[in-house]
């Protein structure tokens, strides 16, 4: 697990884009700013991995030798409560990224569980956990060991992946990581994180239900959100000071437990955030 907290975009910013540079460089790119994570974004794949093997271990070699800590998102197609046929398609989209993610060693892929729909919510969790348990059997005999499957806290009441949720899947299932979209969480519930003891009731729930190591160990999205009612609704930079969450809060958190996670900016400036958590980290310790 990480050694200490580490930070990095949620896909390729903008800036190493204008400058040309191949996924390849990305590594090098991340090391130069001083952040020391990257998400993968596989959001749009299907059934099939969208990436050569052979560059996928390059790109993972790259990012060792940059000292930059892989994760990919994977399938946004993915619905674990639908009907036979959207759970049988889901199955091989995780199944397909999590391929991806051993090639290039990616410790997780974050995925987001699915819909209600018309399911009772108990059903609905059910039917995820026993579909995600045949989805870790079929990655062992495949001999994917080493990524583990990241269920995430979900930002709309009608998906499921309330924190509650989620830490049960990672009770229920094996080879699973926590995945806590902070921001998320927040728009879920209304602006549910507003204070540091909101913050903290979070991170003593999942430190109860999972222990010590997954809190210590949590693989994290944060960026500043708006919401409705229906939930998410649209990523703010950091600096917006009308929209929560706080990263403020979440450093204090992890200084106070000392927390060791991945923390991938979702924030539309990406890199650029990243390095403006790992600054308001490092001036609190
Ligand atoms: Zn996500």
């Amino acid at each position: 697990m990480a050694d200490h907290p580490r930070f990095g975009p949620a896909g390729v910013p903008p800036t190493f884009r204008m400058l040309n540079a191949s996924l390849q460089d990305v590594p090098m790119l991340l090391r130069e700013e001083g952040l020391d994570a990257f998400e993968y974004e596989a959001i749009y794949w299907g059934g099939k991995p969208q990436m050569q093997k052979e560059d996928a271990e390059a790109f993972g070699q790259k990012a060792k030798e940059n000292d930059v800590w892989l994760s990919l998102h994977g399938s946004y197609f993915i619905n674990f409560c639908g009907e036979k046929k959207v759970v049988e398609a889901s199955k091989r989209r995780l199944i397909s990224c999590a391929t991806a993610a051993e090639w290039m060693n990616a410790y997780v892929v974050v995925f987001h569980p699915g819909f209600y729909g018309r399911k009772m919510r108990g059903e609905a969790y059910e039917t995820c956990v026993e579909t995600l348990k045949e989805v870790v059997k079929t990655m062992r005999n495949l001999g994917i060991r080493n990524t583990k499957i990241g269920p995430e806290t979900m930002g709309k009441p009608s998906q499921l992946g309330s924190l509650d949720e989620v830490v049960g899947i990672c009770e229920d299932v094996e080879q699973t990581q926590l995945v806590v979209d902070w921001s998320h969480l927040h728009a879920r519930e209304m602006g549910r994180l507003g204070t540091l003891e909101d913050f903290r009731k979070v991170a003593e729930k999942i430190e109860t239900r999972l222990g010590t190591e997954a809190l210590k160990n949590m693989h994290c999205h944060f960026t500043k959100i708006e919401f409705t009612d229906k939930g998410e609704r649209r990523h703010h930079p950091l600096n917006e000071e009308r929209y929560g969450p706080d990263f403020g809060m979440l450093a204090q958190i992890i200084a106070e437990y000392k927390l060791r996670p991945v923390v991938i900016s979702e924030s539309p400036l990406l890199d650029l955030d990243a390095m403006r958590m790992r600054d308001i980290l490092r001036e609190l310790l």
